[in-house]
């Protein structure tokens, strides 16, 4: 099963603006005006869950969807 791990990688005024991810290097910007520092992560966060690592294409073998998947 695939890691993946977000990384927030720029701030403004201690609100996450964009993140990342260290698997796929996929960035993940919080464009929204965002009311706060939990609502900014919490954007990014969601794309973050949202999206597929490109790796996982080459690793055929891995587990087919990164979705929440209830059983297998
Ligand atoms: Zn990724």
């Amino acid at each position: 099963m695939a890691k993946r791990k977000l990384r927030i990688v720029r701030r403004t005024n201690n609100i996450p603006v964009l993140g990342v991810c260290e698997f796929c290097n996929m960035q993940f910007p919080a464009h929204q005006p965002l009311s706060g520092p939990s609502e900014a992560q919490a954007a990014i966060q969601q794309q973050f869950n949202a999206h597929k690592c490109k790796r996982e294409d080459v690793n055929q073998a891995a587990a087919p969807t990164v979705r929440e998947a209830t059983t297998e």
